[in-house]
């Protein structure tokens, strides 16, 4: 048979292009709270109110009280590589944010019907617009898409709906919406504990209960409990150490050895940012197991600062996992610490029994 001829190249369009990058952002509707509550916080909010309706497929709200975003820019806000943050590639080395590429908004407006009402301190009102595969977007049929003035508080309020509505077969994908609501309540703890200063609400569309509730004044052992109980908050130990050569700091709460649960729970924040190492994991589980009776496990909230210019942020930001440079030192340091940590409690314990 005579060879088909060569299929002839073609470019594919940006949309196609746009297209492609968002589903691999946006894979769940944990992965966009995320992107939102990160920006949250970088907008300087003390105070950020989620809401989740069919664990987020159907309606995910997230309501800040940030600096809010500038009615100029609205037009540029959901563009792909439209950022406030960062501006040359050499600024990627010092930044010390993972979420400073300008593709969140841009991903989650070519998922999902996507409204955003901001106000700025100097604006006498708040601006409403809706966003669709990156652009502006009448609210309404014959309406214009030019933003809409409405009343509202300093802040910003997204509103993302029907996520992934055009796309069928990631929505089958999803087994429960309890299960998409656990993986929301999980990204919001993390959050709540972590950054301190901030209130943090979550609750389930037409519910009034909250899933979760920490005011903004409260101490990060009591944002522990308010998140995972007492039972953890009660015996929780406060943690630290720095070494300069490695070129970080580190400190958290963790579990003393009278705490020993089925599975370990980590909430590992590296400047700033929740991440997901591996090798600490490991290190921390090694370093309990001697503590700990057989198949028992801790509870670790660390909270690390690395030297910027030695983490290596310029990964894909669906790679939850980071690089760092000394990686094998940082985590034998701060392994090393918690044993002595944990030797000490141990001891004092036992001196306490003896006398
Ligand atoms: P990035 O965070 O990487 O810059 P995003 O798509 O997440 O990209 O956001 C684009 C820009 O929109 C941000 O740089 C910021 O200026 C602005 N922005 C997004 N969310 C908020 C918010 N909640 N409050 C204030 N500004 C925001
Ligand atoms: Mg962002």
């Amino acid at each position: 048979p005579i060879p088909e001829a060569p299929r002839r190249i073609q470019a594919l369009s940006s949309d196609v292009v746009n297209k492609i990058a968002a589903g691999e952002i946006i894979v769940a509707p944990c992965n966009a709270l995320k992107e939102l509550i990160e920006n949250s916080v970088d907008a300087g909010s003390t105070s950020i109110e989620i809401l989740a309706k069919d664990g987020g497929l159907k309606l995910l709200q997230i309501t800040d009280n940030g600096h809010g975003i500038d009615q100029e820019d609205m037009p540029i806000l959901c563009k792909r590589h439209t950022t406030s943050k960062l501006k040359t590639f050499e600024d990627l080395s010092s930044i010390g944010t993972y979420g400073f590429r300008g593709e969140a908004l841009a991903s989650i407006s070519y998922m999902s019907h996507l409204t955003v009402t901001t106000k700025i301190k100097e604006s006498s009102c708040a601006w409403k617009a809706r966003y669709a595969k990156g652009e502006l977007v009448p609210m309404k049929p014959g309406q214009t898409a030019e933003p809409k003035p409405t009343a509202g508080r300093q802040g910003t309020q997204i509103t993302v709906e029907d996520l992934f509505f055009d796309n069928p077969n990631r929505r089958k994908a999803f087994r429960s919406a309890s299960e998409e609501y656990a993986k929301i309540l999980d990204v919001v703890g993390r959050h709540a504990i972590h950054c301190s200063n901030v209130a943090f609400t979550c609750k389930k569309h037409g519910e009034s209960s909250m899933g979760i509730s920490v005011p903004a004044n409260a101490s990060t052992v009591e944002r522990v409990r308010q998140v995972h109980g007492s039972s953890v908050a009660n015996e929780l130990i406060k943690f630290e150490v720095s070494n300069d050569r490695w070129g970080f700091k580190s400190e958290g709460w963790i579990s003393n050895a009278n705490y020993s649960v089925k599975r370990t729970t980590l909430l590992l924040f590296i400047n700033h940012r929740s991440v997901e190492s591996s090798a600490i994991k490991k290190g921390v589980e090694q370093t309990y197991a001697t503590f700990l009776p057989k198949g028992g496990h801790p509870f670790v909230y660390l909270s690390l600062e690395i030297d910027p210019r030695r983490v290596d942020v310029n990964v894909h930001p669906t790679k939850r996992e980071v690089g760092f440079l000394n990686e094998e030192e940082i985590v034998e340091t701060i392994c090393d610490e918690l044993r002595s940590t944990l030797g000490k409690v141990d001891s004092s314990r036992t001196f306490m029994t003896q006398s």
